[in-house]
């Protein structure tokens, strides 16, 4: 009789209480090209649900006995601490790999091996990696959820949906908005991801960047296909006063080949104080952070400096997205 593997063990606090029909379970989050409108009301309303819950009892146990993985080849402060703390706010625990250095990967073990190792102790893995693509490939292999964190200059999903719920818990819509993108349009892949999921609303977007760092052409097909109005320009001046949300981005330093061609462009743009005394008293100014040159200190206490705010939004997004991948939402 040919050799007969022994059943695949089911840890029994998996199945109980998991809802099979929740519509992400089991679902990896690679793209912001998979949420349609519905989809992202419907994590915004877990989003903010998760918010409340937070604010009035701090943690509670939702996803006790659940393991993230968090498998990081780059570095990373927002998203991975937001990650460890949205998964022990509701419960669980995380495996957290921030320095792939001290891990076999030195040894030279693949992406995919990687990933089904730690699927083998964990229930979902969150994966940021340099290279375009890495999410993807990971999600071939792996049987459980992989979250995208960052795939090189691709794109940024999470960052791009609490991108959307700082905006919409801010200003209270999103249609009807003017949103300018100001940096490295590129290679930030926040702006790519954002750029897609702004699709999906009616607004109008204003990319300002110097020549060299100008929004990808495809990005831009895309949504002239979907019919969104777009505009580029290289200073800001002319799209400042009707912009509601201003989004700056970091010039990309790790993704030059030139390190002359950063020194360039690297400060480019500064919002200042005097810069936003010429915008909207209704608008916000946000960044995914880290900042570097873009944006000075002293524009920290103007109520529209949205990106403090923005970081507290994105625990309570990447809560959602845990609790949604694992059937608990
Ligand atoms: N933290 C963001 C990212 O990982 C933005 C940046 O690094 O500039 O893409």
């Amino acid at each position: 009789m040919p050799f007969q593997p022994p059943q695949r063990y089911q840890s029994p606090h998996l199945p109980f209480g998991d809802r099979r029909d929740a519509p992400f379970y089991g679902k990896h989050i690679l793209s912001v090209r998979q949420f349609q409108r519905d989809d992202l009301a419907y994590i915004f309303g877990v989003a903010h649900e998760m918010r409340e819950m937070v604010l009035r009892i701090g943690a509670f146990d939702l996803l006790k006995g659940k393991i993230l993985a968090n498998l990081f080849y780059e570095p990373s402060t927002r998203t991975a601490a937001s990650f460890v703390a949205a998964m022990e706010r509701l419960g669980g625990s995380v495996i957290a790999i921030n320095e792939v250095r001290y891990s076999s990967v030195t040894k030279g073990e693949s992406l995919p091996d990687t990933v089904r190792t730690l699927e083998a102790y964990a229930d979902v893995i969150v994966l940021r990696h340099p290279q375009e693509g890495a999410a993807a490939l990971a999600a071939r292999y792996a049987r459980k959820p992989i979250i995208n964190a960052g795939d090189g200059t691709g794109e940024h999903p999470t960052q791009a949906l609490l991108d959307l719920f700082t905006i919409r818990e801010e200003l209270g819509t999103i249609d009807g908005l003017t949103i300018t993108m100001l940096g490295d349009l590129r290679y930030g892949r926040t702006v790519h991801s954002l750029a897609r999921l702004l699709s999906r609303y009616r607004v109008k977007i204003n990319y300002v960047s110097p020549p060299v760092l100008r929004m990808p052409r495809d990005i831009v097909r895309e949504l002239e296909a979907k019919g969104i109005p777009q505009a580029e320009y290289t200073t800001l001046d002319p799209v400042l006063a009707e912009t509601d949300v201003l989004y700056v981005t970091r010039v990309q330093k790790e993704r030059f080949e030139d390190p002359a061609l950063y020194d360039r462009v690297k400060d480019a743009y500064v919002i200042t104080p005097e810069v936003m005394a010429r915008a909207k008293d209704r608008m916000i100014l946000m960044h995914p952070f880290p900042r570097v040159y873009e944006i000075t200190m002293d524009v920290d206490q103007d109520p529209r400096a949205a990106y403090f705010r923005q970081m507290e939004y994105g625990l309570y997004v990447r809560m959602a997205l845990l609790a949604m991948v694992l059937g608990k939402a």
